[in-house]
């Protein structure tokens, strides 16, 4: 096992890769542990649960509410969580995202640690500290910016994960690279989920990579103030529309990311579309949906991402090398009636 720790404004969070699970009672005491997971992690991975303070929740986005959290909160005063306890998720960025939150509201906050179990949440969601539930229909609209103690990378969790889930990991992968990495792009391009699942050190490779794209990033601006705002590559027309028409989130990234790409291109930077799309293809991701462009631009004008003049988009100028323009809803909604259209 590596550890590696990486520093933030208030605290630091360690790294711990090419982990086996066994080795978690090493980095937490078990008794004053307090695991959150879903109910497929659970079943799939029932003996390592054993003997473990275990609140399993219902799988899927829809529970990633505050009524969730609230269960949570009854659950760990009945088990007998206290201010010394701590809280770890093992599963994918739902869970992660719930039990950050729920750390960080129970008795005004516990520590709090991470068991990423989807590539989704292993190159992405688990890092960073942003935690919080949707409400409604709107994505992670209350939450906080609270960092884990650690990250834990136990790989054998994805001898499980269905395919699609693999492919929702690889839209944010592919974003990484379509924001800030040209040379990881070129890499992708020449292999495909198949190759990934196959072979572990690749894979190791793979998310230790966006591992450090993603702490590199998030450790220069870790409130988002600045550049950030890049990794929302794709988010603001996938927030729009994931919940609406039922995608999986990953899906819903590559969607944004095409049409953050066809954009950039009406902006007057070409050269992106044409390899963004094929690349998101290649990793079994859509790149299209007709969705209703004003029922979408309802739900962007609450997006968090609004300013009181317009919506900050991102865009590319080319692979690896993403900026933010402030648009207003009059445009963006020009170049979204297009994408439908094209
Ligand atoms: P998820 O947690 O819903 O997991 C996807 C599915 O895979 C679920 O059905 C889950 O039960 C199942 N699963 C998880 N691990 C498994 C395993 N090892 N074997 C079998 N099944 C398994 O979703 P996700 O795609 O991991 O994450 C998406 C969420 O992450 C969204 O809510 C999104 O908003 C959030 N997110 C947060 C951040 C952040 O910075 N906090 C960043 C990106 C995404």
């Amino acid at each position: 096992m590596k550890s590696k720790i990486i520093k933030f404004t208030n605290c630091s969070c360690t790294f711990y890769t090419e982990a086996n699970w066994d080795a978690i009672d090493t980095i937490c005491n078990k008794q004053t542990t307090y695991i959150i997971t879903d109910a497929n992690v659970f079943k799939n991975h029932k003996a390592k649960f054993e003997k473990r303070n275990v609140i399993v929740l219902r799988a899927g986005e829809m529970y990633k509410q505050q009524a969730t959290v609230d269960a949570i909160i009854n659950s760990l005063l009945q088990m007998g969580a206290d201010r010394q306890s701590f809280l770890l998720g093992v599963g994918g960025g739902v869970v992660t995202d719930i039990t950050g939150y729920a750390a960080s509201i129970y008795m005004r906050g516990i520590k709090f640690g991470f068991v990423p179990t989807t590539v989704l949440g292993m190159v992405d969601a688990s890092i960073g500290g942003k935690n919080g539930v949707d409400v409604g229909l709107y994505k992670n609209i209350v939450g906080c910016i609270n960092q884990p103690q650690f990250i834990f990378y136990a790989l054998e969790f994805l001898q499980t994960l269905p395919l699609k889930q693999w492919r929702n990991g690889f839209a944010e992968i592919i974003k990484h690279a379509a924001v800030c990495d040209a040379t990881l792009f070129n890499t992708l391009a020449n292999h495909d989920i198949n190759f990934y699942k196959n072979n572990i050190l690749p894979l190791q490779t793979l998310i230790a990579k966006n591992i450090t794209i993603k702490t590199n990033i998030v450790s220069a601006d870790e409130f988002e103030t600045g550049i950030r705002k890049l990794l929302n590559l794709g988010h603001t027309l996938a927030h729009a529309i994931e919940n609406t028409y039922n995608l999986m989130h990953g899906e819903a990234v590559a969607i944004g990311i095409t049409a953050a790409a066809f954009i950039s291109e009406q902006r007057g930077y070409k050269n992106t579309l044409n390899k963004v799309a094929p690349l998101l293809q290649q990793y079994g991701l859509p790149t299209f949906a007709k969705f209703n462009v004003n029922k979408v631009m309802d739900i962007l004008l609450l997006d968090k991402k609004k300013t009181g003049t317009g919506i900050n988009y991102i865009l590319l100028i080319k692979i690896g090398d993403a900026y933010i323009e402030n648009l207003n809803a009059k445009t963006i909604k020009k170049y979204l009636d297009a994408f439908i259209k094209a």
